[in-house]
């Protein structure tokens, strides 16, 4: 079976960047029901086709992964809003509760009683390397659809 618009794909993947970093490293499968913008666009339409078994790499430009950074786009937060404040340094990744979820933000500068966080994606404005396996393709059920987000070993838990 192919993955395809309403399939459900589990892959593993490793992330590298340009310069052959490693920035990110998938070893359990990670199950996505494809057509419903639940990874980056470049990552989604590169599994299109592709069965179970299949390995492969595909480069993503920052257009159709995380986006372009945006060099103003930071802001002062106070310290309750994270859930460790005291342990964030200059230039960790840490997660923000905000009105749209929890956000991966980068620290800028740690102060008394604020953080300086830098809002970009931490991956925004990079091209990344995505080298990914595909281990099982199936057919979404309905439920899935409806919730329009993938079920079971690897997918959603609730
Ligand atoms: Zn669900």
């Amino acid at each position: 079976m192919q993955a395809a618009k309403n399939t459900v794909v589990a892959f593993t993947y490793t992330i590298t960047d340009v310069a052959d970093q490693v920035l990110e490293v998938r070893d359990e499968p990670t199950a996505v029901l494809i057509g419903h913008r639940n990874i980056i666009r470049g990552l989604e339409s590169a599994l299109a086709g592709h069965s179970s078994g299949d390995q492969f790499i595909v480069t993503v430009e920052p257009e159709d992964a995380y986006g372009l950074r945006r060099p103003d786009w930071t802001q002062r937060v106070p310290k309750k809003y994270f859930a460790r404040p005291n342990r964030l340094k200059a230039g960790m990744v840490t997660q923000l509760r905000t009105e749209e979820g929890v956000k991966p933000v980068t620290v800028i500068k740690v102060g008394g009683k604020v953080v300086d966080v830098d809002l970009n994606h931490p991956q925004a404005g990079k091209t990344l390397n995505f080298d990914v396996t595909i281990t099982d393709v199936r057919e979404a059920t309905r439920e899935e659809l409806a919730h329009g987000h993938a079920h079971g070993a690897h997918g959603a838990h609730h």
